[in-house]
């Protein structure tokens, strides 16, 4: 246990303070001050609040099932070298998950129960990054060959954990993305005032030594130069993993969602995000100057905020159809240790605009020359069987000069290599897999978002690192590979 007294002397949570607000938007850098190293006063003091519980709930929460109260105990005591050691022994990345991860450990920690929880999200990052600094993370080449070859399609973190746990076991991996970059949602999703690109590219290096092999430009199952057939793919691999993701964006159906001007969430941060890696983007979707309004209050809705404030937007509002959740958590229906329903205050609503509640989006308004002008929003009525429709008389017009759909994914897309492979879909839409994580088609694994439905970059690591495993157990016959959770497995619920 680090500090068998820390969680009485120490009761609060300390985090590293964010840049002031107008500092930050002046760039698209993330939004914390310098990080501290790990023999930091302030991150041992919050290492130490860590109980050591008998019943650590944290490793539930954490679909990694991450060594929490280890790691945290050996930054209490200074040794980094053991503390990335056991970090890495069940999360391929945590440079990603400790800063993007939403961190339910948090809210499943045992001293969350009468104490601000353990800053356990912080501790992780703060392990990454000085470890990198300091040389601790290698390249783990594989002691043996194989012979078995893998194709793995898809470079989200789902695709990245497949490829870096069968490469180290020996499989020589090639990773098919259609993007010209690596990295799924994570290069070209999360803004980089959240996740700067960077951290992918030095993990990157990492697993090119190892010896990952990437292939950008290939659309497996499309029809561009470049491509590849899913056919062609099975037969020269010996398995085929599919960590393609889900993002087919659920659409609103409204009169004026066909305008110009009226864009999904994913359209506006790709181009975004492709501009700070350099790329001309001709037409670019722009807040700048604009008066815009987010449809969806989620984090999807958030990082729109944020890029369109860092844009030069002259008002972002966004527009949510339900409640406003609580400030606290309500025990009755989000008992801990499941993730509360609470009010969330993300860096980016720190730095402006509006957040509108029980508000449905009646039509989007013309400016009769194709163009959005504005969008007519009424108040949001329930009724008796859940449904949520406008209330009548209660219409108003919000000037608008660009709309965001940020109202989620509906799931992976049915065309391409699902459909020339065949692949049975469940009536969520998601590829179905058996519980080795093996799809319809025997040698053909999913993983991610493509099978689980749009979801965190925790559990796609998690879904990854178990696929692989099941993936080594049909080459090899056994594998010593850990599984942390099965294509069943949910979040802690009540
Ligand atoms: C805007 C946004 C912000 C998010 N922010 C967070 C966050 O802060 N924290 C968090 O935990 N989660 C976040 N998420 C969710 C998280 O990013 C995803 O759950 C995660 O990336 C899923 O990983 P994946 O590997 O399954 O798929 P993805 O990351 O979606 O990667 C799939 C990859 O497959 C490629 N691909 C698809 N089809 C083909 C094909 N036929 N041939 C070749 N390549 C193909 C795609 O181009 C893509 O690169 C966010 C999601 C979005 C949309
Ligand atoms: S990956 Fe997420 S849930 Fe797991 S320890 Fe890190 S922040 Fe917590």
């Amino acid at each position: 246990m680090a500090d068998p007294r820390g969680f009485l002397t120490v009761r609060e949570r300390e985090l590293p303070a964010r840049r002031p607000v107008p500092v930050r938007l002046q760039d698209w850098k993330e939004v914390y001050e310098a990080r501290q190293s790990g023999r930091d006063p302030m991150l041992k003091a919050q290492a130490g609040r860590c109980m050591d519980c008998g019943i650590p709930f944290c490793h539930q929460g954490c679909p990694l099932g991450n060594l929490i109260p280890e790691w945290n105990d050996l930054t209490y005591r200074g040794d980094m070298a053991d503390a990335i050691e056991r970090l890495h022994a069940t999360n391929n990345f945590p440079e990603f998950t400790g800063r993007a991860c939403p961190a339910p450990c948090e809210t499943s920690c045992v001293l969350g129960i009468n104490q601000p929880a353990v800053t356990i999200k912080n501790v992780e990052v703060s392990i990454i990054d000085d470890a990198f600094e300091a040389g601790l993370v290698q390249p783990q080449q594989p002691t043996r060959l194989t012979g078995k070859t893998v194709a793995v399609i898809g470079s989200g973190p789902a695709g990245l954990a497949v490829a870096q746990q069968l490469t180290r076991a020996g499989h020589t991996t090639a990773v098919y993305e259609r993007d010209d970059r690596i990295g799924g949602l994570l290069r070209y999703g999360i803004p980089e005032f959240k996740l700067e690109k960077q951290h992918i590219d030095r993990r990157l290096e990492q697993m090119r030594a190892e010896g990952t092999r990437f292939r950008t430009g290939v659309d497996v199952g499309g029809e561009g130069p470049g491509s590849l057939t899913g056919q062609q793919l099975r037969a020269r691999y010996d398995a085929v993993v599919l960590a393609t993701g889900a993002m087919v964006p659920r659409p609103l159906p409204v009169p004026g969602a066909d305008l110009n001007g009226v864009h999904f969430a994913m359209e506006y941060l790709v181009q975004a995000n492709r501009v700070l890696e350099g790329d001309a983007v001709p037409d670019q979707i722009t807040a700048e100057g604009k008066h815009v309004i987010i449809i969806g209050g989620g984090d999807t809705g958030a990082d729109c905020l944020g890029t369109a404030l860092r844009q030069g937007a002259k008002s972002v509002t966004t527009l949510a159809i339900g409640k406003r959740p609580p400030n606290e958590r309500n025990g009755e229906t989000h008992p801990w240790p499941t993730v509360p329903f609470v009010f969330e205050v993300s860096s980016a609503h720190e730095e402006g605009g509006e957040r509108s509640y029980l508000a449905s989006t009646v039509r989007i308004v013309d400016d009769e020359t194709g163009h959005v002008t504005g969008l007519e929003v009424a108040e949001t009525k329930y009724l008796p069987d859940g449904r949520r429709v406008p209330t009548e008389g209660t219409e108003k017009v919000i000037p608008a000069d660009l709309v965001l759909i940020a109202m989620g994914f509906s799931g992976p897309e049915q065309h391409g290599i699902v459909e020339q492979l065949g692949l049975d879909i469940d009536r969520r839409g998601n590829i179905v897999r058996d519980d080795e994580w093996m799809t319809s088609v025997p040698g053909v694994f999913v993983a991610g978002d493509a099978g689980r439905g749009q979801s965190l970059i925790v559990w796609a690591i998690a879904e990854g690192r178990a696929a692989a495993a099941s993936v080594d157990r049909w080459l090899m016959g056994a594998t010593d590979l850990p599984a942390p959770v099965e294509p069943t497995t949910q979040a802690l619920s009540a």
